[in-house]
């Protein structure tokens, strides 16, 4: 990797190479347009889209893994980033989640590796547990095939002897949050002096959660020729400081998601006392065609109440709060990711990051504090370039917080009301009819005819009575 210096005298002579490029669709974008760019050099940037990710610079191993994974094309901050980081240089990537901007990051770092060495070299800084988690899966998926490669999560809240012995296996990658990293270095059982290249994902969260002085901490330990990568939603002061003393000549990329997150999420909302939401909650579930929902609660005493009234009418649900150790969160994830779960009750801090693409509906049982958390909770579904709905129940005192969050979102939110008992007791039956339809096809269907034919025989019931006992 390229040699450079980081020192805080340096800074003055940074300079930030800026381009500026417009992702129409998130993940699923077809239209790139750099706006600083000439003429030749969009060609070449829409020429790259159109040829996929081998004109990257990937090797063959990489293009396949991605093409099986199902990423036929480079997002905007992937088709920007990879050459960058491929040539080792530092990065400024201005990209939320749903840009793509894991892979930006993860497959050049993953293709400058030396698997002979076991010993951590490229370490990223993520603000929240979640976000580590699903960037070492990330590192973990895309790394397919790659014998002897090694990824570690850690973050706070699991066992630091378990992450110790996770570190002697000697990961090559090393995904945490600043806290923890902090503690295996000042323990020893994490050392930094291989470390090629960091990555700072989600910079300004990280800023948001106090982490920055913790992150500066940090990279004055890491060895002064090492590679470094910033990726921030948004440019706040204080981010562009940590940029200007530890980068250097970092070339700057801006993804202007013209198609916010927001807009690919159908918003409604539905008037409800307080004292109706649970039976309020149960119609929705049955009104709309769900794959999977994540329902937020603003107090950890109500996730659970919702959850269990959930579960005693027959939905596959959970409640998710702080008060839940790290490990047993993480396997309510994975459950929901394999559709052991439909719903999950959350509160928003144990939510923070969930990435789920099966999420299809977000339901805001409480109306957030501010209009910055709805638009985060609204943002766990529609991932990955997928429609999601989103609706808030309001009671008429919250009428004011609708409108607060119709202007920051630019969006009006519809009203729909909710099917009465009739209705609902109508669209089960159809329900019940088109899923007995679907059991035609099934195999065992003799077997159980068969036991069915015997119970007639015997004299006491018909068909008809067995049918509709068993509805
Ligand atoms: P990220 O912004 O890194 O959180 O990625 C958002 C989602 O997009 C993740 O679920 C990725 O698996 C997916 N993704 C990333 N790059 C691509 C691509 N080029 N094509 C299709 N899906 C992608």
């Amino acid at each position: 990797m390229p040699k450079h210096s980081d020192s805080r005298e340096s800074s003055q002579e940074n300079s930030v190479v800026e381009s500026s490029v417009v992702d129409n669709s998130d993940v699923e974008n077809s239209n790139i347009i750099s706006e600083s760019t000439s003429e030749e050099e969009r060609e070449a940037a829409s020429e790259q889209i159109e040829d996929g990710f081998s004109c990257l610079g990937l090797s063959d191993g990489f293009v396949s893994t991605l093409s099986k994974l199902g990423y036929q094309k480079p997002t905007a901050i992937q088709s920007e980033a990879i050459p960058v980081l491929l040539d080792g240089l530092d990065l400024i990537g201005q990209a939320k989640t749903g840009t793509g901007k894991t892979a930006a990051f993860a497959l050049p770092l993953l293709s400058r590796l030396d698997l002979e060495e076991k010993s951590p070299q490229v370490l990223v800084l993520a603000p929240t547990r979640e976000l580590a988690i699903q960037v070492s899966e990330s590192f973990r998926a895309y790394s397919e095939g790659m014998e002897g490669f090694k990824v570690l999560a850690i973050y706070g809240g699991q066992s630091m002897q378990n992450q110790i012995q996770g570190l002697k296996r000697g990961p090559q990658v090393v995904v945490g949050t600043p806290g923890r990293i902090m503690d295996h270095m000042r323990r020893k059982t994490l050392k930094l002096r291989d470390i090629e290249a960091v990555v700072l994902d989600e910079a300004d969260e990280m800023l948001k959660m106090g982490f920055i002085e913790d992150v500066e901490w940090i990279l004055e330990k890491t060895p002064e020729e090492r590679q470094v990568a910033l990726f921030s939603a948004t440019m706040p002061k204080q981010i562009k400081a940590v940029a200007q003393r530890y980068l250097k000549d970092a070339k700057h990329i801006k993804i202007q998601s013209k198609t916010s997150t927001v807009e690919s999420i159908n918003q409604k909302f539905v008037s409800v006392a307080p004292s109706q939401k649970v039976d309020a909650l149960s119609r929705v579930l049955e009104l709309e065609e769900y794959e999977a929902a994540i329902v937020f609660a603003q107090t950890k005493s109500a996730t659970v109440e919702i959850a269990e009234a959930l579960e005693r009418q027959g939905h596959r649900c959970a409640a998710m709060n702080g008060d839940l150790a790290q490990s047993l969160r993480e396997r309510i994830i994975g459950r929901l990711k394999k559709g052991d779960l439909n719903i999950v009750v959350a509160t928003d801090v144990a939510a923070r990051g969930l990435d789920v693409e099966r999420i299809s509906h977000v339901i805001n049982y409480d109306i957030p504090y501010d209009t910055e958390s709805y638009v985060h909770r609204i943002g766990r579904t529609g991932r990955a370039g997928r429609e999601g709905t989103a609706i808030l129940f309001i009671s008429n005192r919250e009428r004011r917080a609708l409108k607060n969050i119709e202007r920051a979102t630019k969006q009006s939110i519809t009203e729909i009301s909710l099917p009465d008992s009739k209705a609902i007791s109508r669209r089960r039956i159809e329900k019940f009819k088109s899923e007995t339809l679907k059991n035609v096809e099934r195999s065992d269907l003799d077997y159980y005819a068969a036991v069915i034919d015997e119970m007639t025989s015997e004299g006491e019931l018909t068909h008809r009575d067995i049918a509709a006992m068993l509805c």
